[in-house]
C-alpha cells in the first residue's frame, strides 16, 4: 500500500536496473518510493541475455570508445560516451559487490565475450541471463534498505509541475483503482523504452513509453523520438505477443546467419541496423518473412555453457539448435532517443530526473551498440542520484499543493483511454520526425 498522507523526498517511476540502482545510490537518509506498472520483474532489465560492457584495460579505451561513436553514426555525445566508459569498471565492482556473478576465466578474471559492432571481447556476462542476475541482486539489495519501498501495479499517468519545478506524480493503483497525487522533492522517471506500441517487439507490453508521452505533452525536451533500433534476430513465430530474443553474442561465437538456400548472404558482426537491412533485403529477394540462423558453428559445450535459456526455448518452440538452423526475423528492441537528460540526468525541468532507456542523454546517437544499454542505465542512473545527494534542495509545498490544486483531474478517470492517448502521441510523434527528417535529406540532396 501506498502511504497518501507522506511526501517522499524521491519517487523513482520504474523498477528496472536504472530505477533500482538510482534508488541505491540516494543517501539512506531519504524515503525513497519505487513504483512499478507490474510486478518488477517485468522489466526489460530483467530480459537482457548478452551482457554488460566493461572496459578491459587502459589499451582498449580507443577501439571502445570507436565501436560506440561508430555503430551510433557519430552522432553520440563525445563526453557522455567517454563518462560510460570510464565508468564502467566502478559499475562492474558495484554489482559484484551486491553479489552479481560474472562468467570468469580459470585464473578468476572476466571471461569476456563479443557481439557485433565490437572490435574485440568487453562484455561481462552470466550465461544468457544477465539482466536477470543483475536485477535480481539489485531487488534485493533495495528490499533490504528500510528508506525503500518499492510498490508493483502503479502506474504514473501524470507529472505535477508548474513553471518552476517539478513536484511529484499523478499515479493510479491497478489493484484498487484509486488515483494518487504523491508528493516529492525529486522524482526520476525511469519507465524504460517503447516496445509496448510496436506489433513486434521483443519489450514486455506494459512498456508503452508513459513517461515520454507525458513529456511530449507537458512540454518537457524529448529528443530523437524516431530513433528506435531493431534487433536483427528474433524467434520467428506467427504466436502473438512479446518476440523471443537471440542475442547477439550467439553471432559473436560463431552463429552464421543463412538464405533459404541455407548460404551465408552477410558479415553477422556488423552493427545491428547494417545487420537488420541485410536480412531485410535477403528475406524480400528470398520473398520469406524470416531467414534461418545456424549456432552450429559453436562447439556444443559452449552453447550449452553460454547459452541454456536460448537453447531451453527453442526446443519448447519445436527447434533443436544443436542439430538445426532456427528461423529468425528482425524486430523492434531498443529506443535511443528519449528524454532529453544531461550525464547526471537532470532534464530541463528543476527536480525531474530521467535515466535509462526512457532518456535520451547522447550514448547511443543513432544506433546503440550491444551491451551498452545496461551499463548506460545503471551508471547514469548513480550519477543522477549522486547529483540529487549533492544538490538536495526540498519543494515548497505551497507551490507543490497549488500546483496539484491546477491539475483537472477528470482526464485521469479512464486510465485505460489516457495510456492508449499516450501511445498515439509518441506513434504521432515518430512519424512527424520521419518526415522530417526525409525532408532534411531531400534538401541536403537537392
Ligand atoms: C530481450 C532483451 C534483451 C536485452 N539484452 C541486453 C543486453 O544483453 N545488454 C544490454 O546492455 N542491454 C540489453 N537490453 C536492453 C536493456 O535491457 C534495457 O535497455 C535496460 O534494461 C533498460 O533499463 P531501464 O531500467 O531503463 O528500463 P526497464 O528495465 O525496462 O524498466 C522499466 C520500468 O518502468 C516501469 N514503468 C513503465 N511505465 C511506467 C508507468 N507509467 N508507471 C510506473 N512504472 C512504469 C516498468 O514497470 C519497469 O519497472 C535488452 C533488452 C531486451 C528487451
Amino acid at each position: 500500500m501506498i502511504q497518501l498522507d507522506k511526501k517522499y523526498d524521491v519517487i523513482i517511476v520504474g523498477a528496472g536496473v536504472a530505477g533500482l540502482n538510482c534508488a541505491l545510490n540516494v543517501s539512506s537518509g531519504r524515503s525513497v518510493l519505487v513504483i512499478c506498472k507490474d510486478t518488477p520483474d517485468k522489466s526489460d532489465s530483467y530480459l537482457a541475455q548478452g551482457g554488460i560492457c566493461r572496459l578491459p584495460d587502459e589499451s582498449d579505451y580507443q577501439s571502445y570508445f570507436d565501436d560506440t561513436m561508430r555503430a551510433g553514426h557519430y552522432e553520440n555525445d563525445p563526453a557522455a560516451v567517454d563518462a560510460m566508459i570510464r565508468g564502467s569498471q566502478e559499475i562492474i565492482d558495484d554489482l559484484v559487490g551486491l553479489g552479481v556473478e560474472f562468467a570468469r576465466n580459470a585464473d578468476g578474471s572476466f571471461a569476456y565475450t563479443k557481439e557485433g559492432g565490437h572490435s574485440r571481447p568487453r562484455i561481462c556476462f552470466h550465461e544468457d541471463t544477465t539482466g536477470r542476475e543483475i536485477t535480481t541482486r539489485l531487488m534485493a539489495a533495495a528490499r533490504a534498505r528500510r528508506n525503500i519501498r518499492i510498490v508493483p501495479y502503479v502506474t504514473m499517468l501524470d507529472v505535477i509541475r508548474d513553471d518552476v519545478r517539478c513536484y511529484g506524480i499523478v499515479a493510479k493503483d491497478g489493484k484498487n483503482g484509486r488515483l494518487y497525487r504523491l508528493f516529492a522533492d525529486y522524482t526520476v522517471l525511469a519507465s524504460g523504452g517503447i516496445g509496448g506500441i510496436f506489433e513486434n517487439s521483443t519489450n514486455f507490453r506494459v512498456l508503452t513509453g508513459d513517461a515520454i508521452a507525458v513529456c511530449l505533452k507537458r512540454g518537457i525536451p524529448v529528443d530523437h523520438v524516431n530513433y528506435v533500433q531493431i534487433h536483427p534476430t528474433t524467434l520467428y513465430t506467427k504466436k502473438k505477443g512479446r518476440r523471443f530474443l537471440i542475442s547477439e553474442s550467439v553471432r559473436g561465437e560463431g552463429a552464421v546467419l543463412l538464405d533459404k538456400n541455407f548460404k551465408r548472404f552477410t558479415d553477422e558482426l556488423r552493427p545491428r541496423d547494417i545487420v537488420t537491412a541485410a536480412i531485410r533485403e535477403q528475406m524480400r529477394k528470398d520473398a520469406t518473412d524470416h531467414v534461418w540462423l545456424d549456432m552450429r558453428p559453436i562447439p556444443p559445450e559452449e552453447v550449452m555453457r553460454h547459452f541454456p535459456d536460448i537453447v531451453r526455448h527453442c526446443l519448447n518452440e519445436g527447434y533443436d539448435v544443436l542439430r538445426e538452423p532456427i528461423p529468425v526475423v528482425p524486430s523492434q528492441h531498443y529506443f535511443m532517443g528519449g528524454i532529453r537528460s544531461g550525464v547526471n540526468g537532470a532534464t530541463a525541468l528543476p527536480g525531474l530526473y530521467a535515466v535509462g532507456e526512457t532518456c535520451c542523454n547522447g550514448v547511443h546517437g543513432k544506433n546503440r551498440l550491444a551491451s551498452n544499454s545496461l551499463l548506460e542505465s545503471l551508471l547514469f542512473a548513480k550519477r543522477a542520484a549522486q547529483d540529487i545527494n549533492a544538490r538536495y534542495c526540498p519543494a515548497d509545498m505551497s507551490a507543490a499543493t497549488a500546483a496539484e490544486a491546477a491539475l483537472d483531474l477528470s482526464v485521469y478517470a479512464n486510465s485505460t483511454k489516457l495510456l492508449r492517448e499516450y501511445k498515439e502521441i509518441i506513434r504521432a510523434a515518430i512519424d512527424s520526425e520521419n518526415a522530417a527528417c526525409a525532408a532534411r535529406e531531400g534538401e541536403t540532396k537537392a
